[in-house]
């Protein structure tokens, strides 16, 4: 056992024996505390960094802003602004409600309309464009919302005079829809050969009921598309022919919403180039 004097005699405590047998290491724990005490010093913020950041005030204090400014990048716009989806609704005139006009025969002028509008709706269809069949008073009518609206309707099979024919278009007095009735009226003149018969338009076509039941801003017209007696071999047997040219004024008039975009029609001949 050693003895707590040393080789000269004098005393020699533990502490003192610890501290000289481990004074390297000592020395090093003073160093890294001091040097601490010196860091921890020398960066904390006068003010808790919390509460400066809480306050919006981030000036100069310990923290980053937490967003970071972006270049607005250049956007590049290939298409014209998107009309959104369009939507025709064909009313088959006098459906669900009367038979309209009568021929004496019992031909009606409910069955020669809906033979006509199945055949648009069908035409439309076939080409991705989404429709409604309505009837004459449907429900539907009520706020209908859609690109167009075009009810169909023949006049009267009464014998009247050589002048009883011809088709004629009135449009919606509520929304302008010129556009809509210049394009049926241009392409049915052209599609079926008959003329414009102007003075036979009543308040009645005017101021069609639909007209007002639909959603503001929907055109709107109404055709008769011509008269049962005098015009009877068309209307009752070439439906297809009546249906077509309604049905490409109705694509004149998509075409114009689109912003001129060509749109593929099969029975159109192939345009040239671009
Ligand atoms: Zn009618």
């Amino acid at each position: 056992m050693r003895s707590a004097y040393d080789d000269s005699g004098r005393y020699d405590s533990p502490v003192w024996r610890f501290i000289r047998r481990n004074i390297a290491i000592l020395a090093f724990l003073a160093l890294s505390a001091g040097a601490m005490v010196a860091t921890y010093a020398y960066f904390n913020p006068t003010d808790g960094v919390a509460e400066v950041v809480a306050t919006g005030n981030s000036t100069g204090a310990l923290s980053a802003p937490f967003s970071k400014p972006v270049p607005p990048r250049p956007i590049r716009q290939r298409l014209a602004q998107s009309p959104g989806p369009i939507r025709i609704g064909i009313i088959a005139g006098h459906r669900g409600n009367d038979s309209g006009s009568v021929c004496e025969d019992g031909l009606t002028e409910a069955q020669v309309n809906e033979n006509i509008a199945a055949r648009v709706i069908s035409a439309l269809q076939t080409q991705g464009i989404a429709t409604d069949l309505l009837d004459e008073f449907d429900p539907r009518l009520n706020g209908y919302a859609a690109t167009g609206l075009i009810s169909i309707h023949s006049d009267s099979c009464d014998p009247l005079n050589d002048g009883a024919t011809g088709f004629k278009i009135a449009g919606s007095g509520y929304t302008d829809s010129s556009a809509l009735s210049i394009c049926v009226e241009s392409a049915y003149r052209q599609g079926t050969g008959l003329n414009y018969h102007a003075n036979t338009i009543t308040p009645h076509m005017t101021d069609y009921h639909a007209f007002r039941e639909i959603a503001p801003g929907v055109p709107g017209i109404i055709i008769e598309v011509g008269f049962l007696n005098l015009d009877r071999q068309l209307l009752q047997y070439q439906p297809d022919r009546v249906a077509a040219a309604i049905t490409d004024g109705i694509w004149c008039y998509i075409n114009q919403v689109r912003g001129g975009a060509t749109v593929l029609q099969p029975a159109a001949p192939p345009a040239g180039g671009g």
